[in-house]
């Protein structure tokens, strides 16, 4: 068998493990399976196309250079993965996705440089294919540029870099769609007489378009735009595919942009968002204020014992987690109390909300890790009708995810969204360390309702007194 021929077969594996990967990490039970899949899928890819690039006669210093690529990547990979904490997880994946997006901006760049702008290179073949070749540098570069730009923005959104509140732009809507209509023209014009102006302009209005979409998007939609830039970034690993000739990244990117795409729309569908309004920057939403100026009264606290007694007396208890459980670690005290009030006979069960935390299945993720069984974790949907009828319902570090007034105002910017409607049970408990927003920035009146108690301070040391006072 030829070097390529056994590149192919390689190819061929890798692409089936990557999709025995994505099958995988579709449920809980096997997602463990499909990284150790998609990570033997990759080692596959690497040894292949480092073979096939041997193969093609890579020169002494090519071979230097792909070995120390390889290395540092690797060990900077190695290094972040380990170092990162839970919280830290999203921002990490958006500058990934930044770096797919600036790898098919170069490798567009590049493929300019050595077809289009070196006649010497030009062959008989490719003088032909030209026009398809310059198309698929533009498209390439276009969409590796909205990639790279977008996912920084997303980046220091969710880092908290910069504030999670929307951009409004005058005509926002329009500065979009002549950025893409000047694309298009760009294209066109490009794939007639390729030239380095055209192709600088059109990075340029790119990298700008990128930034303006994100930016112009509000905090409670960015799990969608997170997934949506998980699409782009697959996308846009296929048009450098189809640049560099090679099939399994274009295999590769459209698995990746195909299921994320799938993804945001599910998301969209779960938040009742318009999945057109958010790819398009929020179009149609025109950005209304944060409610955090109206006035809702006093809220009332709470202390620990308290808790513990109001808990002691319950029948039935709903755990709704969000954000704050992740930075308070607080999942495996959390899980201790649940076992301490099953085994006094109280019917404890948690009620998780498909976008709380800041990734999704992240609640999921951090209660298995701490040994909560799967029975009693339960869907948005599965749990809602059933919160009217909770003695109490303890919010540990959630607040997007139980705002009545997604439910109730129309005017908030999260109106629509649906929401856990934990304000129908009997006593709500909410742990929290501040009366700060959560990462929507939009107040919650969950805090100021009658029935409602605030419990302050870190959600793990809180838990822990409930626990001692237990
Ligand atoms: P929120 O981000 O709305 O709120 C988290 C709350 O946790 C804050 O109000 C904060 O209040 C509290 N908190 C923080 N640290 C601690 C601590 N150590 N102890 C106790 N409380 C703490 O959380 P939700 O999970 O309800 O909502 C998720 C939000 O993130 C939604 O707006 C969602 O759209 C967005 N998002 C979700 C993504 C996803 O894929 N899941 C991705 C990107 C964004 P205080 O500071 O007062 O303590």
């Amino acid at each position: 068998m030829t070097a390529t021929g056994a590149a192919s077969a390689a190819y061929i594996v890798a692409a089936l493990l990557f999709i025995l990967s994505l099958a995988g990490l579709s449920k809980h039970e096997t997602a463990k399976a499909g990284n150790a899949y998609g990570m033997a899928g990759m080692v596959i890819a690497l040894v292949a196309t480092i073979g096939l690039a041997f193969d093609h006669g890579i020169s002494g210093t090519g071979t230097v250079l792909l070995v120390v690529a390889v290395v540092i990547g690797a060990a900077i990979g190695l290094w972040r993965a380990a170092k990162v904490e839970m919280t830290g997880m999203p921002e990490l994946i958006a500058l990934l996705h930044s770096f797919v997006g600036l790898a098919a901006v170069l490798v567009g760049w590049n493929g300019y440089l050595t077809v289009e702008a070196d006649p010497d290179n030009q062959t008989e073949v490719s003088s032909d294919l030209l026009g398809i070749h310059s198309g698929e540098v533009a498209i390439g570069v276009f969409i590796g540029a909205v990639t790279f730009t977008g996912s920084i923005v997303a980046f220091l959104k969710l880092s908290a870099r910069i504030k999670s509140n929307p951009l409004v732009l005058p005509g926002k809507n329009w500065l979009n769609l002549g950025a893409l209509a000047a694309f298009v023209a760009l294209t066109v014009v490009f794939v007639v007489e390729p030239n380095l102006p055209v192709l600088a302009v059109l990075t340029v209005i790119a990298l700008a378009l990128g930034w303006h979409l994100v930016a112009s998007i509000g905090g409670g939609d960015m799990p969608v735009v997170v997934s949506m830039l998980n699409s782009y970034s697959g996308w846009a690993a296929a048009a450098a595919g189809f640049l560099l000739g090679n099939d399994l990244l274009i295999i590769t990117g459209a698995l990746v942009g195909a299921s994320g795409a799938y993804l945001s729309y599910i998301m969209c569908k779960a938040m009742n968002r318009s999945f057109i309004s958010v790819i398009a920057g929020g179009f149609g939403n025109e950005g209304s204020a944060a409610a955090s100026d109206v006035d809702y009264g006093e809220h009332v606290e709470i202390s620990a014992e308290d808790t513990a007694e109001l808990l002691r007396d319950a029948t039935s208890v709903v755990i709704t987690p969000g954000y704050g459980m992740a930075v308070a670690q607080a999942q495996s005290a959390v899980a201790e109390l649940t076992r301490k009030l099953t085994e006094r006979g109280v019917d404890v069960r948690f009620g998780i909300h498909p976008v709380a935390g800041r990734l999704p299945g992240h609640m999921n993720v951090l209660l298995a890790e701490a040994k909560v069984p799967y029975d009693v974790v339960l869907e948005m949907d599965e749990i809602n009708d059933d919160l009217a009828a909770t003695s109490v319902v303890l919010v540990i570090g959630a607040n997007d995810t139980v705002n009545p007034s997604a439910a109730e105002d129309p005017a908030s910017p999260i109106a629509g969204m649906p929401v856990l409607r934990v304000w129908e049970a009997e006593r709500v408990v909410v742990f929290k360390r501040s009366m700060n927003t959560g990462y929507a920035g939009v107040q919650n009146p969950l805090f100021f309702r009658d029935n409602s108690r605030m419990l302050f301070g870190d959600a793990r040391e809180r838990v822990e007194d409930i626990l001692r006072a237990l």
